[in-house]
């Protein structure tokens, strides 16, 4: 199984079917709408 965390908050977004655990990153709603506010690095 795969799961999309996200790669700000550590949030879990969302799992798919995979033959392997894979761990892909992403960004949640939440830290998509903060993005314009900060950045890190
Ligand atoms: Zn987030």
């Amino acid at each position: 199984m795969g799961t999309i965390v996200c790669q700000t908050c550590d949030a879990t977004i969302a799992h798919f079917e995979d033959e392997k655990v894979t761990t892909l990153y992403g960004k949640c709603c939440k830290c998509n709408s903060d993005e314009t506010a900060e950045e890190e690095e």
